[in-house]
């Protein structure tokens, strides 16, 4: 049975170390469950008690998990429920078919003025609906001795501006291992953006160190940071400060969600949302229909529902901050607004 509701996690966070609390992050489904008074019992499916895409969840997350409520939008995210063994036909280990658009090592070209690089393989939290949740980040990821190829191929390619950090988390690196990194793309002449995407900042706010807002305020390229948060309840106030030291330091912020049943599904939630992101210094930039990925089909919202959504949401918001509803398509050289689907 579940415990009484509404009463925040009592999660230590005794450090305001971030590798600590990346290396904190990891735990057992039971552990994670104990914590919040929850049992597998509260769930219709049951819970997965040792998944092979393991529990990653930091120890701030998890202190805005709602003790005792097995619906708690961000318990969710996080939790490997039944619903992932079940069969689930016609879902992919690579949805988006990533594999094809390896240029070198750690280098995805999928856009002709953008480079992604695979920065990390490492992630503080685990997203049970992630796409990349079986990706194999030993064959794909940049690691030191493969990075001279990829740069040497953006360096070859003046048609691309801007540098993508992905992973996996690019914030998962250490601030010196980045900081080397920034520094070689600033010595390609022709890029003139540097973007990192990053789920770690929200998840673990104290990973906005002084070595990173120096590093980013420092670097002559434009830099944009797209957080990825999916729910108004992660962006506590600790995150909004950490956000808010980012935008001082000259970062451009976006935030980009996934479309997730039982999470944000619901445009009432999705404004609310935007409008804390939007207090916080963050604009809304997509929302994303989750990509057919083996595991999470329990997450899928129809497309349907997801128009019926955007449109509730144009009459609530004012237009900057109704975020873009789109699908990745492999094959197709942008995004696929929903519109056009
Ligand atoms: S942080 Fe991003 S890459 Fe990592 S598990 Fe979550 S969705 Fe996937």
């Amino acid at each position: 049975m579940a415990a009484p509701m509404n009463a925040p996690a009592r999660i230590p966070n005794p450090t305001t170390d971030w590798q600590q609390q990346q290396r904190a992050a990891r735990l057992s489904t039971g552990e994670l469950l104990a914590g919040l008074g929850l049992s597998a019992a509260d769930f219709p499916h049951g819970v997965i008690a040792a998944p092979d895409f393991p529990l990653s969840v930091p120890p701030h997350f998890r202190s805005l998990i709602r003790a005792g409520d097995p619906h708690d939008p961000l318990l969710l995210q996080v939790l490997a429920r039944g619903e992932e063994a079940l069969p689930q036909p016609g879902r992919l280990t690579d949805p988006l078919e990533e594999a094809d658009y390896r240029e070198a090592p750690g280098l995805l070209r999928k856009y002709r003025s953008r480079a992604l690089l695979i920065a990390s393989g490492a992630c503080a939290i685990h997203c049970r609906y992630c796409f990349r949740r079986h990706y194999d980040y030993g064959e794909a990821m940049l690691t030191r001795s493969r990075e001279a190829e990829a740069l040497a191929a953006i360096a070859a390619d003046p048609g691309i501006e801007e540098v993508i950090l992905s992973g996996g988390d690019p914030l998962s690196l250490p601030d010196e291992r980045l900081a080397a990194l920034v520094m070689s793309l600033e010595g390609i002449a022709h890029l003139t953006t540097l973007r990192l995407h990053s789920r770690t900042l929200t998840t673990i706010p104290d990973r906005v160190t002084p070595a990173l807002l120096a590093l980013l305020s420092a670097t002559r390229m434009q830099v944009v940071i797209v957080v990825h948060t999916n729910h108004a309840n992660e962006i506590s106030d600790a995150v909004a400060a950490a956000l808010g030291r980012l935008r001082q330091a000259g970062v451009t912020l976006l935030n980009q969600s996934v479309l997730l049943a039982g999470v944000n599904a619901a445009a009432p939630v999705l404004a609310a949302h935007a409008r804390r992101l939007f207090a916080a210094g963050v604009l809304p930039y997509y929302v994303h229909l989750t990509d057919p990925v083996a595991g999470a089909a329990h997450f899928d919202v129809d497309e349907a529902r997801a128009r019926a959504i955007e449109a509730e949401l144009r009459g609530v918001l004012p237009g900057y901050l109704v975020p873009r509803f789109v699908r990745e398509v492999p094959g197709r050289d942008s995004k696929t607004p929903l519109s056009a689907l």
